[in-house]
């Protein structure tokens, strides 16, 4: 099955509008194995917009519109497909149940140009909109193939898709995909396609990277008649990949919202054990983003933000002739500053971060991106010095993913 994902609206190509729902639909198909080759935004404009239908039609099997569904002159969507399809657009009793419902529900009043709204062909298929007033449509096109119209707010988009779209495909693709989700810190994206590239020209399953900073992401797909053969299809590959790849795999999941933060926080729960920071220049990024992650509160205990060098020496108990003598970014601050919260806090485990974030600043012996991180348990202190590039919000970032990095290699380790 081809879907083809063509979104409505002129906002969309004036820039006003970012096209989310074409991110939001092409991620959940490629997770239903649905294949996309193209992608289209047009304007709203029916000349063009029929167009843009019978290309797609000439190409794929599903075409998802989002857009246009609205009670004014300017929403064609419906209308223009209706006249590729060679059907009239009637007044579908259920679907103006649909929207007089949500009208008496909203308090408003329905105008007369609402009744739009409940104009179909005859043979649509109706999608409730719990979200809104415009019910959407799986519309017949002749051939097998159809258009599935969708509402323009991702707010009402999303929950019709995944409620109502999703199961109608996955009934007619007859297969079941089953993924993984390969987290990867500390290897580049061309390191890592390098170890596995005979892995991946074997088709099922299919392993797919993708790049944040810093992170490599590999979704492993595999496809087969039942979940059960495809789950015995991935786990000897995700296995074989974990095995060449090694301990910069921080962690393996069915979906894809894990991060840095959860496995650390998961490990320190594993082990029982307590975290503070120290962070300069992280500004307490290190914390938050690790107090993000729903039940935090059992492991973080807290953590100083000592920008200055004054702040690390009143709060952390960094002296000042360290500061003076070695330099505030360097091993010797970072390791003072994670001892130093590891025993105010009565800690398990302390990360500390020192560094120059730029854009100024810089000098040879000290260049811009130089950080040293520390890390400090009951058993001791150590440090970990990066030499890091870019913008100042991607080195905070970058020192911010080392540190919890760092953190839970450690707590596993020790
Ligand atoms: P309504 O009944 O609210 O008019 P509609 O289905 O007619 O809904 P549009 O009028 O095309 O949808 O869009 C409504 C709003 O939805 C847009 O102003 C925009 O904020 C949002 N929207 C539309 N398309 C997209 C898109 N592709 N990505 C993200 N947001 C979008």
């Amino acid at each position: 099955m081809i879907a083809e994902i063509l979104c409505v609206g002129t906002e969309l190509l004036m820039g006003q509008v970012l096209n989310t729902n074409a991110q939001f639909l092409s991620r959940r198909l490629s997770a239903l194995g649905v294949s996309q080759y193209h992608q289209t935004v047009v304007g709203d404009n029916a000349e063009r917009l029929e167009e843009a239908y019978r290309t797609a039609l000439s190409r794929s099997d599903v075409i998802i519109t989002t857009g246009g569904l609205g009670p004014t002159v300017d929403d064609i969507t419906k209308r223009v497909a209706a006249k590729v399809a060679g059907k009239p657009l009637v007044v579908r009793p259920e679907a103006e149940a649909m929207v007089r419902e949500r009208f008496a529900q909203y308090h408003r009043e329905m105008t007369l140009n609402n009744v739009s709204q409940a104009m179909f062909t005859e043979d649509t298929q109706l999608l409730l909109n719990p979200n809104g007033t415009a019910p959407g449509a799986i519309v017949p096109m002749g051939e097998g193939k159809v258009v599935i119209h969708l509402p323009g707010p991702p707010s009402e988009m999303r929950p019709m898709f995944v409620d109502q779209v999703e199961p109608w495909l996955r009934a007619r693709s007859g297969c079941v995909l089953v993924s993984r989700y390969i987290r990867i810190f500390g290897m580049g994206e061309s390191m890592v396609d390098d170890r596995l590239r005979d892995l991946e020209l074997g088709g099922n399953p299919t392993l797919s990277p993708y790049c944040s900073t810093g992170e490599v992401m590999l979704r492993a797909t595999a496809s087969a008649g039942t979940a059960a053969k495809a789950e015995a299809l991935l786990e000897p590959v995700v296995r074989e990949v974990c095995t060449r790849l090694g301990d910069v795999v921080y962690a393996v999941e069915e979906d894809d919202t894990g991060s840095l933060a959860r496995s650390a926080v998961e490990a320190l729960k594993r082990r029982g054990w307590t975290v503070a920071t120290c962070e300069s220049l992280t500004g307490g990024l290190i914390a938050s983003t690790m107090v993000e992650v729903p039940g935090a509160s059992e492991v973080v205990r807290g953590g100083l933000v000592t920008y200055q060098s004054v702040a690390k020496t009143m709060l952390a108990g960094v002296p000042a002739d360290m500061i003076e003598k070695y330099n505030v970014v360097s091993a010797e601050v970072a390791a003072a500053m994670a001892t130093g919260v590891r025993e105010r806090l009565d800690v398990d485990i302390a990360v500390s971060a020192t560094g120059l974030a730029g854009p100024g600043g810089g000098t040879e012996e000290i260049p811009v991106g130089t950080v040293f991180l520390g890390i400090a348990t009951r058993g001791g202190v150590r440090t970990i010095p990066l030499h890091l590039s870019g913008s100042r919000a991607r080195i905070r970032e970058l020192s911010m993913k080392h540190a919890l990095d760092a953190v839970r290699r450690t707590v596993d380790k020790e």
